[in-house]
């Protein structure tokens, strides 16, 4: 397939590898952003072919992972009105909010429809102006642009039966809080490619020049990847912090500007809790007040729900890339992808579910 098999190519990948090892000459720590990307670093094996010098760890770019656990018992709270269609993707329905899932919710007869976009999520609510039709709205930048034309395409068809429960979280905010801690070990960042797709990469080239410290766009497959790492390392042995885009055939540095003019219609800056981080100022969107008709939270009057996390899990140092799930003494005993303590096991996309998939 296009685009998708020269990405897998083993001589490739090996021969970026070798340049790699040509080139490293002392111990760096990267951290790869998005979920999607610890995924294919763990399932290929990756991180055990790089020289010993390069650290991988892996960073909080799992929009369901960072879905702080109050979202999910408001989204529980919500689905549970008889009057309510509450509709998600696939992904958000095991996750365990702090009694139940939305799966639960489901079998004790809410009304709980998984859709593949949130556009359908509006057809329903046409289909059903007796009911109350939501959508739960998380994720990244990348998920952003849908979530934002449903909400335009239910105001000019003036549905008042249509709200969504957004938990958005931007990436260069939490970037910079990572950078900010003071047990920070990250000295280079792989960029989440879907999520430059949109917002392009002109938002890390102040990121870089403030904390001296290299960032490269990179893309999914084994050989973007190893891409990726190569031109990181390459800037860190030079001592430089270059922006560099080692996914240039879907990112540019201004992005989807069509895309980002729409988001910023419908959504505001906002203070963002991260699951197991807690709030970075400044890291998530909300709706405009133009828009607040179509919150869910304030609709079913649930801003007020607060959660505690399980005080076994880790998976926020897992998220900082301050600790590995191996580390965790909960992870293949207490935590499975089966009986999940945290959203880093029970995502897909989560570094826990690598780690219990690959290496277990
Ligand atoms: S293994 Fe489970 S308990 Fe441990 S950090 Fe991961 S999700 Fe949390």
């Amino acid at each position: 397939m296009k685009y998708l098999s020269e990405y897998r190519d083993g001589e490739l990948v090996h021969a970026a590898l070798n340049r790699i090892r040509e080139i490293t000459t002392r111990p760096w720590t990267l951290m790869e952003i998005c979920g999607g990307q610890t995924h294919s670093i763990i399932k290929n094996g990756l991180d055990q072919l790089l020289p010993p010098e390069i650290d991988l760890v892996h960073g909080p770019g799992c929009p369901v992972c960072v879905t702080p656990l109050e979202l999910i018992d408001k989204a529980l709270a919500i689905a549970s009105h008889p009057e309510v269609i509450f509709t998600s993707y696939g992904d958000m329905l095991r996750v365990p909010g702090s009694q139940a899932d939305l799966f639960s919710v489901r079998a004790a007869g809410g009304d709980i429809r998984v859709v593949y976009s949130p556009l359908d999520a509006v057809r329903l609510a046409q289909e059903n102006p007796d009911r109350e039709v939501v959508f739960f709205a998380i994720g990244f930048e990348a998920t952003a642009p849908a979530n934002v034309i449903s909400v335009v395409q239910a105001d000019k068809l003036n549905l008042d039966n249509y709200s969504i429960l957004v938990s958005h979280v931007r990436v260069p905010p939490a970037i910079e809080a990572i950078l900010n801690s003071p047990e920070n070990r990250v000295q280079g960042f792989l960029a989440a490619g879907h999520v430059c797709a949109v917002m392009g990469y002109w938002e890390y080239l102040p990121i870089a020049e403030k904390f001296d410290i290299p960032i490269t766009v990179t893309g999914f497959e084994p050989l973007d990847i190893v891409q990726g790492i190569l031109a990181t390392v390459e800037s860190l042995e030079a001592g430089t912090h270059q922006v560099k885009n080692a996914y240039s055939r879907t990112v540019t540095e201004e992005g989807n500007q069509s895309a980002q003019a729409v988001i910023n219609q419908v959504f505001e800056n906002c203070d963002r809790k991260w699951r197991g981080i807690g709030t970075i100022p400044n890291s998530g969107w909300r709706l405009r007040p133009a828009y607040t008709k179509f919150d869910a939270e304030k609709r079913f009057q649930v801003e007020s729900i607060q959660s505690e996390e399980s005080p076994l899990c880790i998976s926020g140092l897992v998220l900082q890339g301050l600790k590995k799930p191996d580390e965790c003494e909960a992870f293949g005993t207490l935590c499975t992808p089966e009986n999940p303590l945290g959203a880093t096991m029970v995502s897909d996309e989560g570094a826990c579910a690598a780690y219990f998939r690959y290496r277990k």
